[in-house]
């Protein structure tokens, strides 16, 4: 799973949950996640393990993760 800018936090996301919703998307505050198509992408060097995300996906794709 993707990393993130801090050194000690993994962004999980479960491809098989999600309903393509991008409510992720547009919350993010660095801009650090994308669709292309219907991929989800998340540009790990800007993301700052905020979880925005992560509380407002409402199929609980998304999971922050201690490494
Ligand atoms: S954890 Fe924060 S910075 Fe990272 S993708 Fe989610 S909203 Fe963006
Ligand atoms: S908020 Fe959750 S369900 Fe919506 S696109 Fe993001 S990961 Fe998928």
């Amino acid at each position: 799973m993707p990393p993130t800018k801090r050194p000690d936090r993994d962004l999980l996301f479960d491809r098989d949950v999600c309903i393509t919703c991008a409510g992720c998307v547009g919350i993010c505050p660095e801009e650090a996640l994308d669709f292309y198509g219907l991929e989800w992408t998340l540009y790990s060097d800007k993301c700052t393990a905020c979880a925005l995300c992560v509380r407002i996906c409402p199929v609980g794709a998304l999971k922050i993760e201690k490494r």
